[in-house]
């Protein structure tokens, strides 16, 4: 992943003329010290670019149009030390289409209780000037992160570099290129969607192409790459002799080799494939997947390109981060009254980012797709905390459902040649997967151990899309609710695409 060096938030700080030179010199100054203390922040992974204290209406213009057009900038952060008369804001807001962050701090900490005075008073009024920059917010409809605390305050800190990671994914998004190998899974519903509107709405862009197209790729692989990459997978997994030796290994190598030189030529950094369009292909692509999956691309089985780009996205806000992400489906319950979990899974394609060992390569029959027996890495996955989500087109907007879930310890399975996780999903099963249903959620989810719910939800405020939270607080007749008053809301907002 490559994505997060090269990006940078500018901090902007708001004032007015009427302070006089020596005010504004100084709200420069204090400016400057929180941008610089931000960027030094190992809890922000993009640069922070102090710019001049904005004062007029034409400035702040000239400074969102700036941003917009710049390729680096992926958000403005904005703070007012002093007050900046909002109204002068609007001309600017209205035209900016980067991400926005509203930090209200302020610089001195504490109030100085023996010293402070009128000059004090007058620097430090972030507590009215922010109150006056969030109106024009509101009025405004701005969607906007708010953050309230000390710009030294870690926790606070912690917060602005979760948007930050937002910000990435949707620049990101935004220029994204994801191949569709075949179409949808024949008669499925869920992974179908408006790739117009999605294009609008989220940014990215799908190419469909047919599998034949891989397939000229996949056979002009040379022995010599395979070769290569075999004796990389000897070394990263476990693996046998028999394997190790075995054609279907080679097969499988020569599809990754293939499948990545057609992604790499086209700029794709997403991609799906279906099970039931393999012609030509010896096996259904699983190592492959799994592996380009690791190196940061988004997946999604059987057609399922929105899935796809949300794994491309949830990787992108986690790059660098401890702890993996991957495609994922809810594929089999375990509904013991003392524990109930979810067994999560799919055919093959499961990243390896989120093992919890040295994976191990197999090959084994596949009961589906009527192809030769496919290669695959199979691991347990690391505990913890971790996040569901998934994105779904309802026909008039796309909603974004995020389950919180704990990843518990799995019982050995010597029968199931896959990779997989055990989890419990919360509040608890039965009011986890009801709400999760009502909300239409699909079986294929984007799952990671590295981010949590704000990062989706910061990122589905960018993209001014549905959000709905199913966490330790879920209160399902609240949800219904959130749901029928969301009917209304997405109808009448102007949401519809
Ligand atoms: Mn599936």
């Amino acid at each position: 992943m490559d994505t997060l060096n090269r990006m940078e938030v500018w901090f902007v700080s708001g004032s007015q003329h009427l302070y006089g030179p020596d005010t504004l010199r100084q709200v420069a100054v204090d400016s400057k010290a929180i941008a610089e203390a931000l960027g030094n922040s190992t809890k922000i992974s993009v640069r922070v670019v102090f710019k001049p204290v904005l004062t007029t209406p034409d400035s702040i213009f000239e400074l969102c149009s700036e941003a917009n057009i710049n390729k680096d900038c992926i958000g403005i952060i904005a703070w007012m030390h002093t007050f900046s008369p909002a109204k002068m804001w609007i001309k600017g807001l209205s035209v900016l289409n980067k991400p926005f962050l509203h930090f209200h701090t302020q610089l001195n900490r504490d109030i100085p209780w023996e010293t402070i005075d009128m000059d004090f008073m007058n620097l430090n009024q972030s507590a009215h000037g922010d109150r006056e920059f969030g109106f024009i917010g509101s009025r405004m409809r701005l969607n906007r992160k708010v953050v309230t605390g000390h710009w030294e305050d870690e926790e606070t800190i912690e917060r602005i570099g979760v948007w930050t990671r937002a910000a990435a994914a949707l620049d990101d998004a935004r220029r994204l290129k994801i191949a569709r190998f075949g179409d949808n899974m024949r008669d499925v519903a869920v992974t179908e969607g408006n790739k117009v509107s999605a294009q609008i709405k989220l940014g990215y862009s799908v190419y469909g192409f047919g599998v034949g197209d891989l397939v000229a790729t996949v056979n002009s692989v040379k022995e010599n790459e395979v070769n290569a990459i075999v004796e990389e997978y000897k070394s990263a997994y476990n693996v046998t002799r028999d394997v190790e030796r075995s054609e279907t290994l080679r097969d499988a190598a020569r599809i990754e080799i293939g499948m990545e030189n057609f992604l790499k030529a086209g700029n794709f950094k997403a991609f799906t494939t279906t099970f039931e369009d393999l012609h030509g292909l010896k096996q259904l692509p699983g190592l492959a997947v799994q592996r380009l999956m690791e190196k940061g691309y988004g997946f999604g089985a059987e057609g399922d390109w929105k899935t796809a780009a949300l794994v491309r996205s949830m990787k992108v806000m986690a790059a660098g981060l401890p702890g993996g992400t991957s495609f994922m489906e809810d594929y089999t319950y375990h509904l013991d009254p003392v524990g109930m979990r979810v067994l999560g899974a799919h055919m093959l394609e499961v990243c390896p980012s989120i093992s919890s060992d040295k994976p191990y390569l197999e090959v084994h029959p596949l009961s589906i797709g009527g192809k030769a027996d496919p290669a695959r890495l199979v691991f347990k996955s690391a505990t913890g905390k971790a996040i569901c989500a998934s994105l779904v087109d309802l026909g008039n907007r796309f909603r974004m459902i995020l389950n919180k879930v704990e990843v518990v310890d799995c019982p050995d399975m010597p029968n199931l040649p896959v990779a997989s996780v055990l989890w419990k999903p919360l509040p608890n099963l039965k009011t986890a997967a009801t709400a999760w249903i009502i909300a239409g959620g699909a079986h294929h989810t984007g799952f990671s151990q590295a981010i949590t719910a704000e990062y989706i939800e910061d990122f589905s405020s960018m993209l001014d899309i549905e959000y709905l939270l199913i966490d330790e607080k879920c209160d399902l007749t609240a949800f219904k609710k959130e749901i029928r008053w969301n009917e209304v809301y997405y109808n009448i907002s102007g949401g519809i695409i």
